[in-house]
């Protein structure tokens, strides 16, 4: 299937590293200019020159922490100034910190809200416009399963994410008339490296190796096995061609079957 993406211009917020440097790989596979930011430029170099090793595709980067809403201005025009256009807008972020709401200050509150869904929106605010002169735009957010099914301890992302869902479905009805789609998709517990560390920390507490630990885990999902963080890149990727010009406001989870409810 011809996804119509050659030459498309895509930016991916957090893409250095886990789901978001597997984004990047999946559009470099498609003959896409690609750009990345995150925070570390040790990181970003690394990725960049992975992926050029791989795709023959050097991918532009740039700093930016999504907390920063001029970082996130500078990030937006330099890209636009190396590839004159942003055709495709992937919104990714770092996992905001686990807790229960007795735990949490109002500083993680906040900290949280800027960079799960006030980013978001900063990004929107600059790329829309662009998107209706152009008529052709597509928005994807990666959020988490957690706005199907809330998860024990992790009340911000509970609670900011599905403020990510309102805002999709919201501004997908707005931009629909200008063939601009807005979606968004929910990763399952996906085997990125951070989950893998994640899995050897608790392990270490509760006498168990890291293996079984993840085993473990692996038995609540359906597919009993972790997903590939290339198996969110796919969906990505598909929603974001020409051949999904139909599907806007919508949240797919990709979760091996890990969300129990119908909706
Ligand atoms: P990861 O930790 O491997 O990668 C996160 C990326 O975000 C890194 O590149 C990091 O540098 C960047 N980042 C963090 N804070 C940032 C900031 N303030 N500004 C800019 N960049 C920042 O994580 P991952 O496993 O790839 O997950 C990506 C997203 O998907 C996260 O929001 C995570 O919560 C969510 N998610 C992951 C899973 C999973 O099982 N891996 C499941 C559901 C949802």
């Amino acid at each position: 299937m011809d996804l119509g993406l050659k030459g498309k211009t895509v930016l991916i917020t957090a893409g250095s590293k886990g789901i978001g440097q597997s984004i990047a790989e999946a559009f470099a596979e498609e003959g896409c200019n690609v750009a990345i930011c995150s925070r570390s430029k040790e990181n970003l170099e690394a990725t960049s020159a992975d992926i050029k090793k791989k795709y023959n595709v050097e991918p532009f980067w740039c700093i930016c922490d999504l907390n920063n809403g001029k970082d996130i201005e500078n990030t937006y025009n330099l890209v636009k100034k190396q590839f004159g256009k942003i055709d495709i807008l992937v919104n990714n972020c770092g996992g905001p910190a686990p807790g229960m709401f007795s735990e949490l200050s109002e500083q993680d509150w906040q900290s949280a809200f800027e960079q799960i869904l006030l980013s978001i929106i900063r990004f929107c605010n600059l790329a829309i416009p662009d998107m209706i002169i152009k008529e052709w735009g597509r928005i994807i957010n990666i959020t988490s399963v957690s706005v199907k099914q809330p998860i024990e301890n992790l009340m911000l992302s509970n609670s900011l994410r599905s403020g990510v869902i309102g805002f999709a479905k919201s501004l997908s009805n707005e931009v629909a008339k200008y063939n601009i789609t807005v979606n968004n998709i929910a990763p399952g517990y996906t085997l990125t490296n951070r989950l893998y560390e994640l899995a050897v920390l608790r392990s270490k507490n509760e006498n168990q190796s890291h293996e079984e630990y993840l085993a473990e885990m692996a038995k609540h999902i359906p597919m009993n096995r972790l997903g590939r963080p290339e198996e969110i890149a796919a969906a990505v990727v598909f929603l974001s061609s020409c051949r999904a010009g139909y599907i806007t406001g919508n949240t797919i989870q990709v979760d091996g079957g890990w969300v129990k409810g119908l909706y």
